[in-house]
Formats: structure tokens, sequence, C-alpha cells
């Protein structure tokens, strides 16, 4: 089994859940005592969204890139960037690395072409659903992506930095979720993209109501078909 290096942090409550179905995912596809072997580098994502916020992202990368050689050294053989947005700075994180880093945007393409989908909803921060970095990488594969109206954005993604990177589940922010992913249905989207880590504490496939795919779990998924293949 080789060593995943998780750069986490953005935020912690998601953190957590890629820790746990790690681990999970080794104990069932294993058995018996056996875990996932990881090292975990994980920021204070105040600093990271500060930089966001003010657009600086080539400070961003080098702040990010400086921790994922950090996670180099400690022995990770291959890294996860354990958020969508800060793939924006994915190729400065790669350029500095003699490892892998696993893009979380690959495995959903994956996931997605599995399933047969062609037209597909994007949820996640504004960075995310209006930046190129994320809607290239899935169209550059041949999928047709639908994002929300500006409107539906900006409470798409306020309640992902005052709600969610929190903890807090809201359940006036779930019906808003739903009924956002109905408008994407009815303009054709056959399924929905959660494109921020933290989007599965709110909504999954009982509660969405197109199918779901989660990038948190895509991500655990192709980590663990890279780390424990022969
Ligand atoms: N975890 C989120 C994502 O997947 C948002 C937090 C961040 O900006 O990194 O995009």
């Amino acid at each position: 089994m080789k060593v995943i290096g998780l750069l986490g942090g953005m935020s912690w409550e998601s953190t957590v859940y890629y820790y746990q179905e790690l681990n999970r995912g080794v104990r069932a596809r294993l058995g018996g005592l056996h875990s996932a072997r990881c090292v975990l580098h994980s920021v204070d994502f105040a600093e990271v969204e500060r930089m966001q916020e003010e657009g600086d992202w080539v400070e961003a990368g080098k702040y990010l890139g400086q921790r994922a050689h950090q996670l180099e050294l400690a022995g990770a053989d291959c890294v996860l960037i354990c958020t969508n947005t800060m793939h924006r700075v994915y190729p400065a994180i790669q350029e500095g690395l003699g490892v892998p880093v696993l893009h979380i945007a690959d495995g959903t393409a994956d996931a997605l072409e599995r399933a047969g989908v062609e037209r597909v909803a994007l949820l996640g921060t504004r960075y995310t659903m209006e930046q190129d970095f994320y809607r290239d990488r899935l169209t550059s594969r041949g999928f047709d992506v639908l994002i929300p109206e500006p409107e539906e954005r900006d409470r798409v993604h306020k309640i992902i930095y005052h709600e969610l990177c929190l903890g807090h589940v809201v359940d006036s922010s779930r019906d808003t979720y739903i009924r956002i992913v109905e408008g994407l249905a009815a303009r054709g989207a056959q399924a929905v993209i959660l494109g921020c880590t933290e989007i599965g504490l709110l909504i999954d496939e009982n509660t969405s109501p197109l199918p779901v795919f989660d990038t948190t779990l895509i991500h655990v998924q192709s980590a663990l078909d890279w780390a424990l293949r022969s």
C-alpha cells in the first residue's frame, strides 16, 4: 500500500471525511485491521481564504506548494488537495513535486463517463463554478457543464463559507440547494457534481433531485485505486 498525502484543512470539516473514508475504504478492500497509510498537512484555512478573497493565486500556489513538498518529505507517494477550489493552483503545486497530485476532477470525469452522463450540473464555490480551471478540465473530456444563475451562485457560495466550512448544516440551506438543483435539472442536467468537499454534508443521493457525484468520496476512491494497485 502506497502512502497518501493529504493537503487538508480547507476546511477541516471535510478533511475529517477524507480521513474517515480512506480508512473505511482500505478496510472494505483489504479487510481485518487494515487501515490507510497516510500523512496529513492541515493548514489554517483563514490564511487560504484571505488569499482567495484577494485573488492572490500566485501566493496561494506557493503556500500550498511548500506544504505539499513537506508531505513528500514526510513520505507521501502521492498528494490529494482536499478541496476543489484550490485546484486553481494545481499546476503550481504539481510543478514542485516529485510525486503525483491526483486531480479531483479527473476521478470525477471518470465516474461521470462510467455512468454515461453527458450534461452535468456543477455546484461549488464561486471560484470553482465561474473560473475556467475546473470546468475546462471537464469540458476537455467532452462534458457539457451547467452552472446555476448568478444570484443562485452567490447563495451556494455563501452557504459554503458561512455555514458548511464552520460545521453548520442548516435545513433551509438544504432546501435552497435542492431548488437550485431542480432548476439545473429543468435546464437538462442529468446529474450534479458536488464540486466542493463540504457539500456532501448538506445534500446526498437521498435528498438531491438529480444523481450526485460527490467529489470528496470520488477523490478518496481514486486515491485508493492508486495506492492499492499492484
Ligand atoms: N472545500 C471547498 C472546495 O472543495 C471550499 C473551501 C475552499 O475554498 O477550499 O472547494
